[in-house]
């Protein structure tokens, strides 16, 4: 059943949100380590409550509290740790420089944590990048071997408009912000003060979430989740110009090109508001359907069941489904800055892929479909003999 919700959609400003998705106690941070299984069960739990805009087709978590979200140094969202990821990384930042001619320019990343993509871009153009982050972390910082890179560790705002910008990132950010409308606008003035740049804006697609029933995404830290026709909408109304959408990364992502100095509106792919009302109808009883599935796999499995990805979709398959250490004693994953830490709900020790050679488990459970064969692979050379499946 669907429930009206009585305020203005984010983006678009219409009285058309309609939840229709509720999660009441999920963890308030995925990507926050904590350094004992204590403190990991006890951590802060939030509400979703997902609401669908029948004007724009954002889905948005109305009962999203920003008070309970403060980003700090052990935030741990990289994964450049992954081949695949990095080799994904690496493709976007050749096409970047190609596409906008990024050699000898200003660059200024918002959201850049460790600064591994803002360095890739200086390192390929002898780029001079500028990163804000108030999350960053400077022990992690990385260091471009051409070009130059400082980060900050602030947020970017109204103190910064002498910062010199060719060209703008931002990747993995506006889904986080509470008023996006408002953020873009804000962003827009500061750097127009002096600045015509072009930019890349980056989110996860809610399409892979809407149509691919990639329901391990939903999590607490991201209030908006945007479907190409409510990114384009709301783009175009704080004044950027949408040049390009794209689905990157097996559909898990929508990339955004376009200028600050306006130009012609590019087409925007994938369904229309009217076919993501549709699936969004259908999503209810499809999300409860898989959640039982995978309730029932790991409870009937024979011998140990691990998951493998410790990031914002493993800790939520744990979560939604319940899942404590008695059934999946361990979480695997190749950053060597989650080893030894804790998923947060759930309570798993989090563990290299070396640690599982002392007592090799049954099922190992993959979060993200896009790292399987880099993981088999891993497997293998590990001698784990363990069965692998997708969730
Ligand atoms: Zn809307």
């Amino acid at each position: 059943m669907m429930r009206s919700v009585d305020q203005p959609c984010p983006a678009c400003d219409a009285v058309a949100l309609e939840v229709f998705f509720e999660a009441p106690a999920v963890p308030v941070f995925c990507n926050v380590l904590w350094p004992t299984a204590e403190q990991a069960l006890a951590s802060p739990r939030g509400a979703i409550e997902l609401a669908h805009c029948g004007a724009c087709g954002l889905l948005y978590n109305v009962a999203f509290d920003s008070a309970r979200i403060a980003y700090e140094g052990t935030y741990e969202n990289s994964l450049h740790f992954s081949p695949h990821f990095q080799a994904f990384a690496d493709a976007l930042a050749d096409r970047l420089v190609e596409r906008w001619d990024l050699r000898g320019r200003n660059l200024l990343e918002l959201g850049c944590g460790f600064g591994d993509f803002l360095a890739s871009l200086c390192e390929r153009g002898e780029n001079v990048g500028r990163g804000f982050d108030p999350g960053h972390n400077p022990e992690h910082v990385a260091r471009p071997g051409r070009g130059s890179l400082r980060i900050e560790a602030v947020p970017f705002d109204r103190r910064h408009t002498d910062v010199p910008v060719d060209f703008l990132l931002t990747r993995h950010v506006l889904e986080h912000i509470p008023r996006p409308l408002e953020w873009l606008r804000e962003i827009r003035e500061i750097v127009l003060t002096g600045n015509r740049p072009d930019y890349y804006l980056e989110v996860p697609n809610a399409l892979y979430t809407l149509r691919d029933m990639g329901i391990w995404d939903i999590i607490y830290e991201h209030c908006s989740y945007f479907t190409p026709p409510a990114l384009a909408r709301l783009l175009t109304r704080a004044g950027y110009q949408v040049g390009e959408i794209q689905e990157l990364y097996a559909g898990q992502f929508l990339g955004v090109e376009g200028s600050l100095a306006g130009g012609p509106e590019g087409s925007i792919p994938g369904p229309t508001p009217d076919e993501i009302a549709g699936m969004v109808a259908d999503f209810g009883s499809l999300q409860q359907a898989k959640v039982s599935e995978w309730r029932g796999r790991v409870a009937d499995a024979a011998g140990r069941v691990v998951v493998w990805g410790g990031g914002s979709k493993g800790v939520t398959f744990l979560n939604l489904l319940g899942a404590g250490v008695d059934r999946v004693p361990l979480v695997v994953d190749v950053n060597p800055r989650k080893h030894g830490r804790f998923v947060a709900g759930t309570g798993q020790r989090i563990v290299s892929p070396e640690a599982l050679q002392a007592d090799p488990p049954e099922l190992i459970l993959v979060m993200n479909g896009v790292y399987l064969e880099e993981i088999r692979s891993q497997v293998g050379s590990l001698g784990l003999g363990s069965a692998l499946a997708t969730v």
